[in-house]
């Protein structure tokens, strides 16, 4: 089947300036021709929208979200939900990030396989999502940021983690959460916000743990990433191999240089922070976060500035799930980037061709060339001229995935 959209303001998601009038031809799920329009036939028998003169774009692409959470800042009532209700949210939230227009999501960890079994859900058709890559059990030492115990008596058990005390329990683990369909291996590289038990800057896995953890990754082609905040665990990640750190509150010279020698992505995730910060206690967010929180996010800031000006390679991920940080509100992470330093056809770039290269769909998505997946979003409005608008859904007209329109408005 063939779809033309004519008459389009293109931001291809290389970095190149957006230009038009472009005419973009689409088989089946791929592209097939892009161009201006004066040189690009459209088919006799295609199917034709008119973008007039509308921003077409690549779907965006978070790089870090729990598709199982909720964002309620009632931090117990989710760590004794039962699986079948995360599994039921999950599937809302899947839709409703496709329907924001992010049409790839990687997720940092979730519980009991739902990431799995809803990944092969939306490829079924069954319901409306996003293309996933999933991690299934994110691995933590005991007591760390991925220990669902942390913070909590002993007699409470709280099932649905994943923690290692040695290089050889975290290769098990590694093991195991690729044979039950993990597409990357989640390491907890330092302490949390949202766990009370340790701060950000202590150091998790230690680096002989994350080594052999990725190693088993790389053994079958697959990427890592590190849930990393203080600056002695991301080192230990960089310094083990890890394709991208989470976060990265505390960056320092030393580990910027090694992130650009390592090639090694950042993915600031800056909407968590900013969500605990605005909300606070009277939100109902529990002391230890916010007080955190409020401690790590000028030096989050500086951070992620910093090695943006130093050419580390950036990939937007929101952390949804995070208290008040909403599956579906996913493009105030672009706002809060460019309000921290970055330009905006950079934050696009972030949400497009880098999330898709972090994503190992470098080849096929993320940016609109001939031979790539038909994932577009049609924008009413400027972007560039005005992040704001990616947040305005009445903007998003339309939502393509794989060649086929799955939102108008
Ligand atoms: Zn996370």
């Amino acid at each position: 089947m063939l779809t033309a959209i004519k008459n389009a303001r293109l931001f291809d998601g290389s970095g190149r300036e957006p230009y038009g009038p472009v005419h973009v031809i689409i088989e089946d799920d791929r592209i097939l021709t892009v161009g201006p329009a004066q040189e690009v036939a459209v088919p006799e028998n295609a199917q034709v929208i008119d973008a007039e003169g509308k921003w077409l774009m690549p779907g965006m692409i978070d790089a870090h979200i729990h598709i199982t959470g909720s964002g309620d800042p009632n931090v117990l009532k989710a760590k004794k939900e039962l699986v079948p209700h995360a599994a039921i949210r999950a599937g809302l939230n899947a839709k409703a990030t496709l329907e924001a227009g992010f049409t790839a999501i990687r997720d940092a960890g979730a519980g009991f396989l739902v990431d799995v079994a809803l990944k092969q859900a939306v490829n079924e058709g069954l319901i409306p999502g996003p293309r996933m890559r999933v991690a299934c059990h994110g691995l933590s030492i005991t007591g760390g940021h991925g220990d669902t115990r942390n913070g909590w008596p002993p007699e409470v058990e709280f099932k649905g983690r994943c923690v290692v005390d040695s290089p050889d329990e975290a290769r098990k683990a590694a093991r195991e959460q690729l044979r039950d369909g993990a597409d990357h291996i989640k390491l907890h590289a330092t302490g949390g916000v949202m766990s009370e038990g340790d701060v950000p800057t202590a150091r998790g896995l230690t680096l002989e743990e994350m080594r052999a953890a990725i190693e088993e990754a790389h053994n079958v082609g697959k990427k890592t990433m590190a849930h990393a905040q203080g600056a002695t665990g991301i080192k230990n990640a960089v310094l083990a191999g890890i394709s991208s750190i989470e976060h990265g509150f505390y960056l320092t010279d030393e580990i910027i240089e090694l992130m650009l020698k390592k090639d090694v992505f950042l993915v600031p995730t800056l909407a968590a922070v900013h969500h605990i910060v605005e909300h606070g206690l009277e939100g109902g967010i529990p002391e230890y976060g916010v007080r955190k929180a409020k401690e790590a996010q000028a030096a989050h800031l500086a951070s992620f500035k910093k090695a943006y000006e130093a050419g580390v390679k950036i990939a937007m991920g929101t952390d949804s799930a995070t208290p008040f940080n909403y599956h579906g509100k996913n493009a105030i992470e672009l706002e809060l980037m460019v309000k921290a330093g970055m330009k905006p056809i950079d934050a696009l770039v972030a949400c497009t061709k880098m999330g898709a290269e972090l994503l190992d769909w470098g080849d096929c998505l993320g940016q609109v060339k001939p031979g790539f997946w038909a994932d577009l979003i049609l924008v009413d409005g400027d972007p560039l001229a005005d992040i704001k608008v990616l947040q305005d859904l009445s903007r998003i007209k339309m939502v393509m995935k794989a060649g086929k329109v799955v939102v108008t408005r």
